[in-house]
C-alpha cells in the first residue's frame, strides 16, 4: 500500500533543493529524477529535518553526478540554440554562435563555429528550422560523391534517395522501388557512418534481413563495418572535440 505523505518540504544542500517528504516508512530513500535532475528524498517520520540535511550533504557527490547526468542528457535531446553550445557537423564539435540580425536567416561555418544568424535570437524554432535546412544541404552535397563510390564497389544502384528527419533510424530502404532513405542526424556523425549506412541500404537490394549473407555482403564490400557501426551508435556527447 502507498503511504501517505505526513509533511512536506524543500530544504536546500550546498545551493541544491530537495523536496523531502515525511512518511510512515521504515527506510530512507534518495533520488535524482528525470528531465530536471530534481532531487527527491522520502523519509521516515521519526527522522529529523537536521539528519536529512545531514544525509543528504554526505551523498552531495553523487547527487551532483546523478544531475549532471541527467541534464547532459537532457541537453543533447533538446539543443536550446543558445551561443556556446555545442552542434556536431562530421564527427566534429563546433560551438554555436547565435547572431541577431533581421537581414537575413542563414547559417553557416567559420572557423571552429557554427554561426546562426536569426531574426530573433531567441526564436528556438526558427534556429532549429535553420539548422535542420543546414544539415540538409550539407548532406545533399556529400551524399552523390560517397553514393557513387558505394555503387561502384556493390554493383546496385538506388533510383531514388532521400534525406528525412528520422528519431530511430540511420536509413532504410525499399528494395522493391530501389529507394534509400537516410536520417538526417548523419550530417552530424563522420562522413565514413554516412557510407557505411549508404553502403548498408544497398545490400538489402540484394539481402533483406541481417543475416549471414547480408552480413557476407557487408564483409565484401565494406570490410570495416562493424568498427564504423559501432562508432554510428557511440552517442556524440561521449566524443571530444
Ligand atoms: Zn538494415
Amino acid at each position: 500500500m502507498k503511504k501517505r505523505t505526513i509533511e512536506k518540504r524543500i530544504i536546500e544542500v550546498e545551493g541544491i533543493p530537495i523536496s523531502v517528504e515525511w512518511k510512515k516508512i521504515k527506510h530512507m530513500y534518495l533520488r535524482v529524477v528525470p528531465p530536471e535532475g530534481e532531487v527527491r528524498m522520502t523519509v521516515p517520520l521519526r527522522i529529523s529535518k537536521k539528519a536529512v540535511k545531514n544525509f543528504a550533504a554526505s551523498r552531495i557527490g553523487w547527487i551532483r553526478q546523478a544531475r549532471e547526468r541527467i541534464l547532459s542528457r537532457k541537453t543533447e535531446k533538446e539543443p536550446q540554440y543558445v551561443s556556446g553550445e555545442i552542434h556536431y557537423l562530421w564527427g566534429r564539435g563546433y560551438a554555436l554562435e547565435v547572431v541577431e540580425d533581421a537581414s537575413q536567416n542563414k547559417v553557416w561555418l567559420e572557423g571552429e563555429k557554427i554561426i546562426i544568424q536569426v531574426s530573433e535570437k531567441a526564436d528556438k524554432v526558427k534556429c532549429e528550422k535553420l539548422m535542420r535546412e543546414w544539415y540538409r544541404r550539407q548532406l545533399k552535397e556529400a551524399v552523390p560523391e560517397i553514393l557513387e563510390r558505394c555503387v561502384a564497389v556493390a554493383g546496385v544502384e538506388p533510383d531514388e534517395w532521400r534525406i528525412k528527419k528520422m528519431r530511430t533510424r540511420w536509413g532504410t530502404c525499399n528494395a522493391a522501388q530501389k529507394r534509400i532513405w537516410l536520417s538526417l542526424s548523419l550530417a552530424q556523425k563522420s562522413p565514413e557512418c554516412l557510407e557505411y549506412v549508404i553502403m548498408h541500404e544497398l545490400v538489402h537490394f540484394y539481402v533483406q534481413n541481417h543475416g549471414p549473407a547480408f552480413q557476407e555482403y557487408m564483409n565484401l564490400f565494406y570490410p570495416e563495418w562493424r568498427k564504423i557501426r559501432q562508432k554510428l551508435n557511440t552517442p556524440l556527447g561521449g566524443q571530444s572535440i
